[in-house]
C-alpha cells in the first residue's frame, strides 16, 4: 500500500539522500531544504519534463533564464509591494506569530492548544506582512539601494516581452517558459517542502488576444492536467477548484488550482491563472511615466508598451494565461504517488514506482562477486555503454551483496538492475531485474540498449 505518512517520506528521503534539512549540522533552518545525491536528480528529471513538454514538443513557446534579483520598481508595478501580503497576528503572551488564515492548523507553544482556543485578548490583530525578501545591491548598505529576490518567476518574463518578441518575430498566441529559483517569507512554513522560504518554480505565461482568453486558460488546465498523470499522478489524487472572486489574486480575472491528496490534505499543486492585460498594462504605463531608457525616448519609433499589433496595425495588450506549478510540490506529490510498501513472502519491501524517465537512477549495474577483475571489467563497459547514451545516471554497484543492492534501488526507484556473472562472461548476456515485478530475464547488452533507447 502506498505510503500516506509524511513522517515515512522524510525518513526515506534522509536514508536515501534525497532531501536533508538546510544547515542542519547547525541545527538546520526553519523551511529550508537542501536537495541531496538522488534529489537533485529526481528534481532536474522533473524540471527536465516539464521543459521538454512546455518548450521542446510545442512550436509556440520560448524559453527564458531572467536575474532573481529584481528591481524595487518592477515589483511596485507588479502589485507585488502593496498586495503580496498576508495578514499576521502575534499574541503577545507567548510571542507566537501566524497567518490570520491558519489560526485553525497552527497551535500556541505554551497551551499546545489551537491558537483559536486560546485567550483572544492576548492576540493582536492581523496587519499585513509582506513576503518578499530584500537585500542589499552595491557597495553600500544604506538601504538606499536594494534588490527584491524574485517572490515568482513571472515577473522577468513580462520584463522581457518586448526583448523575446523583437528577437523572435513571434505573435500571439505565443508563450515564454522560465523555471528557476522563487522566494517568499513564509509566515506558516508546513509540510515538508510543501511550503518553504526558498522553492523553485516552473512557470509558462501564454500570451493570447483579449477574448480568446477563456478559452486558452481552459485548455491549458487540460494540458496540465495530463502532463500530471504522465509523472504518475493519478487521476483520483487530483481535484480542480475554481477559486472564488473573493480569494483571487489581485492580477486574476479566473484562476483555477490544481489540487493534490497531499499527505497533509488537499492543497494547490499548481495554479493557472487568468492575468489579463494587468502584467503587461502596468508595465507599459510604468515606462510612460519614467521614460526608463533614453533609446526609447530617442527613438520616436521604437515602441516601449509592451503590446502587439493586430493585423490591421491596431495596438493592443495581450491576454495571458499562466501555468505556474512549483517543483518541491511537484517532487512531494511524485515521491508520494510513487511510494509503496509491499508484503513480499513476510518481508517489507519499500518500492519507489516511480515512471522510469523520473527515476535519479536509470539502472544498476552489479558484478555478481566483488572485486573480481573479469566480471568487474565487464560491469563497467556496460555502465559506459549506457551511460554514454545520455539517457541519465547509470551507477556501478560493486558491494557483491546483489539482495542488498536490489532492495536499496527498489527504495530509490531504478527501473532496472543488472546482473553480470559468469555466464556473462561466455555468452555477453546479463540478468535484467525489473523493479516493480521483481521479474528477471536473461538479455544481451544490445536488447538493454534498446531498452534504454525506447524507455527513457
Ligand atoms: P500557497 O498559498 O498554497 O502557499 P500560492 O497560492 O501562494 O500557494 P502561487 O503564488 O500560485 O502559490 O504560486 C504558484 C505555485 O508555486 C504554487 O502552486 C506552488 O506549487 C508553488 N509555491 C508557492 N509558494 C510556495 C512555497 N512557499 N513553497 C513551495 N512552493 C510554493
Amino acid at each position: 500500500m502506498p505510503a500516506k505518512n509524511i513522517d515515512e517520506l522524510i525518513a526515506l528521503c534522509k536514508r536515501r539522500g534525497f532531501i536533508f534539512q538546510s544547515s542542519e549540522i547547525y541545527g538546520g533552518t526553519q523551511g529550508l531544504y537542501d536537495y541531496g545525491p538522488l534529489g537533485v536528480e529526481l528534481k532536474n528529471n522533473i524540471k527536465n519534463s516539464w521543459w521538454k513538454s512546455i518548450v521542446y514538443e510545442r512550436d509556440d513557446v520560448e524559453g527564458l533564464d531572467a536575474s532573481i534579483l529584481t528591481k524595487p520598481v518592477v515589483l511596485k508595478h507588479s502589485g507585488h509591494e502593496e498586495t503580496f501580503t498576508d495578514p499576521l497576528i502575534d499574541c503577545k503572551k507567548c510571542n507566537g506569530r501566524w497567518r490570520a488564515d491558519h489560526l485553525e492548523s497552527s497551535s500556541c507553544s505554551l497551551t499546545k492548544k489551537s491558537v483559536v482556543d486560546c485567550n483572544k485578548k492576548d492576540l493582536t490583530d492581523a496587519r499585513p506582512f509582506n513576503l518578499m525578501f530584500k537585500t542589499n545591491m552595491g557597495p553600500i548598505d544604506d538601504g538606499s539601494s536594494f534588490a527584491y529576490l524574485r517572490p515568482e518567476t513571472a515577473q522577468q518574463i513580462f520584463t522581457n516581452f518586448k526583448n523575446v518578441v523583437d528577437s523572435t518575430s513571434r505573435m500571439v498566441p505565443f508563450g515564454i517558459a522560465q523555471m528557476g529559483k522563487a522566494f517568499r517569507n513564509e509566515i506558516t512554513l508546513k509540510s515538508f517542502i510543501f511550503r518553504v522560504r526558498e522553492f523553485e518554480q516552473m512557470e509558462l505565461e501564454y500570451f493570447v488576444k483579449p477574448g480568446e482568453d477563456e478559452k486558452s486558460h481552459k485548455d491549458w488546465v487540460e494540458t496540465r492536467l495530463e502532463w500530471w498523470t504522465e509523472q504518475g499522478v493519478s487521476k483520483d489524487s487530483l481535484e480542480l477548484y475554481d477559486v472564488p472572486s473573493d480569494e483571487l489574486a489581485h492580477y486574476s480575472k479566473a484562476t483555477v488550482d490544481i489540487m493534490y491528496k497531499f499527505p497533509h490534505g488537499l492543497e494547490e499543486l499548481e495554479g493557472i491563472a487568468n492575468r489579463t492585460d494587468f502584467d503587461l498594462g502596468s508595465h507599459s504605463k510604468d515606462q510612460d511615466q519614467l521614460k526608463l531608457t533614453a533609446k526609447v525616448a530617442e527613438n520616436k519609433n521604437s515602441n516601449s508598451k509592451l503590446a502587439l499589433q493586430d493585423e490591421g496595425n491596431k495596438w493592443f495588450v495581450p491576454f495571458v494565461i499562466e501555468p505556474s506549478a512549483g517543483v518541491d510540490r511537484a517532487f512531494l506529490a511524485i515521491l508520494n504517488e510513487s511510494y509503496f510498501v509491499e508484503d513480499i513472502d513476510g518481508k517489507e519491501r519499500v518500492v519507489l514506482k516511480l515512471k522510469p524517465h523520473l527515476s535519479p537512477i536509470k539502472a544498476a549495474v552489479i558484478p555478481l562477486k566483488k572485486n573480481d577483475k573479469n566480471l568487474v571489467t565487464m560491469a563497467k563497459n556496460i555502465k559506459n555503454t549506457l551511460q554514454k547514451l545520455g539517457m541519465g545516471r547509470v551507477l556501478l554497484e560493486n558491494s557483491g551483496n546483489i539482495g542488498k543492492n536490489y532492495r536499496r534501488h527498489d527504495e530509490v526507484g531504478t527501473p532496472i538492475c543488472i546482473t553480470v556473472d559468469f555466464e556473462s562472461l561466455e555468452n555477453e548476456t546479463i540478468t535484467v531485474r525489473d523493479r516493480d515485478s521483481m521479474e528477471q530475464k536473461r538479455m544481451s547488452v544490445d536488447e538493454v540498449v534498446n531498452y534504454f533507447k525506447e524507455t527513457f
